[in-house]
């Protein structure tokens, strides 16, 4: 049977030129870039080379590029680095109630250090209000970190007036751009922004590699202690491999970017069009034009997300409800629940994030399969009225 893979929010496989990169720092290249020999130099050379291919991407310098394991990690870095360094000169922090919880929970535990968190409320579309963002500042506000674009309803976040406000205010600016990254354009410096995480995983690289963008001047510190690899930020031997594929997909995404974007948002637009239509008692969650390019995410009423989610697994279908992260727990997604959806209407919702393999084909046959699932399942199903 065919599969078709629509889960690209969750992850992305990796570009064949990344893999092609890769390769030979796991073989012959396996040099220590700390080392000052020859094998030493090479790996410290593909380590700089990605360093400019991300700093590229994101429109920073490359001395401002600092590499880590992943979005989680460079999330950490940021909020606990920032906060802790700033903690004399305030202890609260701002952020929204639709974050991951690389954001979330790093937040969580700041409050055990003394600090004090604002999760600010979105509107029905997802959307971060700016005002409320402008009222939740005190005296004693030190970091607003908002997400990018969000992971499960795509909705794209107002940065740039958000970094406006933080630098009147004199306020660190953290952005969680892992879903952006590659996607759409970034410019840390027209955004206003002081630290970006980015994933390598997300963006057709690989899994265990990630990038924080620390603009020069802001007052950060490690939470990571050792050798002192990363200019002190983050110690531990570099991970070549990793980072000689981030830096590869890095360049790729910035070369396809017009293109592919235009392609996703035409297949996007496509599968909603024809689901909404077609299917009764569908709607879309998030914001309609704010949006990631290859965002979709449904909602179908009297349907349950897991069940039809496991229907599409077996006509071939990679999809998912909620984040991937929590959707072995039963629990209703707390952005769907922030946006406003009622628990029933949450546990219906369906996630298809697009991707470079998916074509028109793959989208007409995904859209039949929805279509034949959610009617096999309204059949059975309990919740509908007679
Ligand atoms: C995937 C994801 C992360 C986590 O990145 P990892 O590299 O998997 O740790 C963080 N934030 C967002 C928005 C994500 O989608």
């Amino acid at each position: 049977m065919k599969r078709i893979y629509m889960d690209h929010a969750a992850t992305t496989p990796l570009a064949p030129e990344v893999l092609e990169a890769m390769i030979p720092y796991f073989s012959q290249r396996y040099g220590n870039p700390s080392s000052l020999h020859s094998f030493g130099r090479e790996a410290r050379e593909a380590v700089e080379e990605a360093r400019a291919e991300v700093a590229a991407l994101l429109n920073a310098e490359p001395s401002e590029i600092y590499f880590t394991s992943g979005g989680t990690e460079s999330d950490n870095l940021a909020i606990k680095g920032i906060a802790r360094r700033n903690r004399k000169k305030g202890r609260h922090i701002i952020t929204s109630s639709i974050e991951h919880p690389a954001v979330l929970e790093v937040c969580r535990s700041l409050t055990r250090e003394g600090f004090e968190v604002t999760y600010l409320p979105v509107t029905r579309e997802g959307l971060v209000e700016v005002g409320a963002v402008e009222e939740a500042v005190c005296e004693d506000t030190i970091l607003i970190s908002i997400m990018h674009a969000n992971n499960e309803i795509g909705t794209i976040q107002p940065l740039e007036e958000i970094g406006k406000l933080a630098r009147e205010k004199e306020i660190y600016f953290h952005t969680d751009g892992v879903q952006t990254a590659g996607k759409i354009p970034v410019d840390v410096r027209s955004l206003g922004i002081d630290a970006f995480s980015i994933s390598a995983h997300k963006l057709y690289g690989p899994k265990g590699a990630g990038a924080l963008f620390i603009r020069k001047g802001v007052r950060i510190e490690s939470i990571q202690q050792g050798g002192g690899h990363e200019r002190g930020m983050r110690s531990g031997t570099e991970n070549v491999p990793g980072i000689a594929g981030l830096g590869a997909a890095a360049r790729i995404a910035k070369e396809n970017m017009a293109e592919e974007s235009e392609r996703m948002r035409s297949l996007r637009d496509r599968m909603s069009g024809w689901v909404l239509k077609n299917i009764e008692g569908s709607w879309l969650n998030g914001h309609p034009d704010k949006r990631l390019p290859s965002n979709l995410n449904f909602s179908f009423r009297y349907i349950e997300g897991e069940s039809l989610l496991l229907h599409l697994d077996a006509l071939g279908i990679a999809a998912s409800t909620g984040s991937a992260c929590s959707s072995k727990k039963l629990a209703a997604s707390h952005v769907l629940s922030a946006i406003g959806l009622s628990p029933v209407d949450s546990h219906g919702s369906l996630r298809i994030t697009l991707g470079m393999s998916n074509t028109e084909e793959d989208v007409d046959y995904a859209c039949r399969a929805i279509f034949d699932s959610v009617k096999r399942l309204r059949e059975m199903s309990a919740m509908r009225p007679e």
